[in-house]
């Protein structure tokens, strides 16, 4: 683990946070200003950190670079190593955890460490959507919040959590919903946690959803994950898709149309794959707010979760069970 040079402290002891560095755009580089065609990932943390004026006055700093990726490359395999980090520090002295992340599949490995990680300590993700090498970028701002935040006795018992943009958000509800913009992030309906203003949270909201020490999900010495595939319906969608993702993969997410729903042809066809498999098929929707309400036809509900967060649960919930009637107990509650 690299120390950071922290600045003298005042009289207050101060908090240790440990900064885990994946990559992503917040590390990336490319022509000077321009915001577009660089590369992500390129950067290691103790530049990160350098960027950042009065980063090291927030508190004691240490880092790891686990890996340095632009996050459509991330893998369950990346998962296991991170959350495995984070299970084994937070038995030492730390007070709180800041994963630097791309914000592409952000999202995604947020809600898995909400559901897996096993520490009560605040864990804070963070991204950026402007290179480091951007004019403006906004990756500094960020991870001073991400730092903050993680530091605050305030985000005790929020599970894991997002600071974008001002905003905190919590890892269940968070959702990228911007291609290139720099407040890319929402909770969609359900809304933020709270705000950041400069090194202070205030927080509104919290999720009630059960996470990390108080779910079911321990994969400490899993090398690898159940396979669970999305199924994208649309107008004239083929259902021999289903053949192929319920005879490849251990589990199935429908990104449905609607409340969950598809054609006939859709229906009728997993209903017989649930029933001639055994393996789960969870309904979700390709629509960005709301929730789908009904377990129908052998089908599991998502509940709220989108298609990628409800892929992430269905994953856990196959390293427990492959009972369905539990499985759908575990979407109504996580
Ligand atoms: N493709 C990048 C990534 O997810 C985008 C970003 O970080 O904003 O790593």
């Amino acid at each position: 683990m690299t120390n950071y040079p922290t600045m003298p402290v005042d009289g207050r002891a101060k908090k240790h946070i440990v900064i885990l560095g994946t990559g992503g755009t917040i590390a990336g580089t490319g022509e000077p200003g321009r915001t577009t065609g660089y590369t992500a990932g390129t950067l290691e943390l103790q530049t990160l950190i350098d960027g950042v004026p009065g980063l090291t006055g927030l508190a004691r700093l240490t880092g790891e670079q686990l890996i340095n990726a632009d996050s459509d490359n991330i893998t369950a395999r990346d998962w296991l190593t991170l959350v495995g980090r984070i299970n084994a520090l937070t038995h030492d002295d730390v007070d709180g955890f800041v994963v630097t992340h791309g914000t592409d599949t952000l999202e995604e490995t947020a809600f898995f460490l909400h559901l897996a990680a096993k520490t009560h300590k605040p864990v804070v993700m963070v991204g950026a959507m402007r290179p480091y090498t951007a004019t403006s970028a906004d990756g500094p701002m960020n991870l001073y919040q991400a730092v903050a935040l993680a530091r605050s006795d305030a985000a005790k018992d929020h599970g894991v959590m997002v600071v974008f943009s001002d905003g905190i958000y919590s890892a269940r509800d968070v959702t990228k919903v911007n291609t290139f913009k720099t407040d890319a992030f929402s909770g969609r309906d359900i809304g933020c946690l709270g705000y950041m203003r400069d090194d202070t949270p205030y927080f509104f909201h919290k999720s009630l959803q059960p996470h990390t020490l108080s779910t079911p999900f321990d994969v400490t010495g899993l090398d690898a994950l159940p396979s669970v595939g999305i199924a994208y319906f649309h107008i004239d969608a083929d259902p021999a898709v289903l053949d192929f993702m319920f005879a490849h993969y251990d589990g199935v997410v429908l990104a449905g149309a609607g409340d969950g729903l598809a054609s006939s042809l859709w229906s009728d066809r997993a209903a017989r794959l649930i029933a001639e498999t055994g393996k789960p098929f969870v309904r979700s929707a390709r629509i960005a707010n709301g929730m789908v309400n009904f377990q129908t036809n052998g089908a599991i509900s998502a509940g709220n979760l989108n298609p990628q967060k409800a892929r992430v649960l269905l994953q856990l919930a196959l390293t427990v069970t492959r009972d369905h009637q539990k499985i759908g107990q575990y979407f109504a509650t996580y």
